[in-house]
């Protein structure tokens, strides 16, 4: 394989439905490929698990930049947002850059803020909102390979229209807190669901949970109306 090439689970345009820009029509970029696993989130661990677990593979488009820009131009008059998410956009770190280079509007990456982009090599990374969704002890992964404290603060430091998104089902104040501890971004918490029924269950219990403990509240919108339902 090309060493350029980026693998794609799928290139769509929808309605970003978590985060800091909820509510955006944006353009969705997910990667193929994760280092991690999250078995704690559901039966199939991650609600992205076609873009994770190897044996969807062959489902995946190994395409390079120009593709990329071809299959997505078609949306931009629509929608000055970019989404590179995943799987994981770290692992492709180099190969994004003249993506990042060449898009003008907003972009968002959501990573599990496990790998930081080289900012002095590729520094229009700093441009970028990094969607850090480090993940808690409720993702079933062992800590030393969930968090990576000089990852995390060279994306903060860098990239400062960044912030953190957290998936809670329980109280994981403690967790919350040494993670992100003096580092002055928005913080997001957002219910754990892979339904309809499941996201609303834990809702209220997410609701009381920022205002309690000064968190934002982020709702998951595309789970809401569409459960597992890919391309959306
Ligand atoms: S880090 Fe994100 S994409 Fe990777 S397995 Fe966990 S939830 Fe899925």
């Amino acid at each position: 394989m090309d060493s350029k090439l980026i693998p794609i689970s799928e290139i769509f345009y929808s309605i970003q439905g978590e985060g800091k820009y909820s509510g955006n029509l944006s353009v969705f970029i997910r990667v193929g490929g994760c280092n991690l696993t999250c078995p704690g989130f559901g039966k199939n661990g991650c609600d992205s698990f076609y873009a994770v677990d190897k044996k969807y593979k062959n489902e995946w488009q190994y395409l390079s930049i120009d593709e990329i820009k071809d299959k997505i131009k078609k949306y931009l008059k629509f929608s000055p947002n970019l989404v590179i998410t995943g799987g994981e956009p770290g692992l492709y770190f180099d190969r994004l850059y003249p993506l990042v280079e060449w898009f003008s509007g907003n972009i968002t990456i959501e990573t599990n803020a496990t790998i930081a982009p080289d900012f002095k090599k590729y520094p229009e990374f700093k441009k970028v909102s990094f969607a850090m969704s480090v993940k808690l002890s409720n993702s079933g992964e062992e800590y030393k390979k969930r968090v990576k404290k000089q990852a995390i603060k060279t994306i903060a430091k860098n990239a400062k229209k960044s912030f953190f998104k957290f998936v809670i089902n329980a109280d994981l104040k403690e967790e919350i807190e040494e993670i992100t501890k003096n580092i002055d971004l928005p913080i997001y918490c957002m219910p754990l669901g892979e339904s309809k029924e499941e996201l609303e269950k834990n809702a209220p219990f997410v609701f009381d949970f920022c205002l309690k403990n000064g968190y934002r509240y982020s709702d998951r919108i595309h789970i809401r109306l569409f459960g597992k339902k890919r391309g959306i």
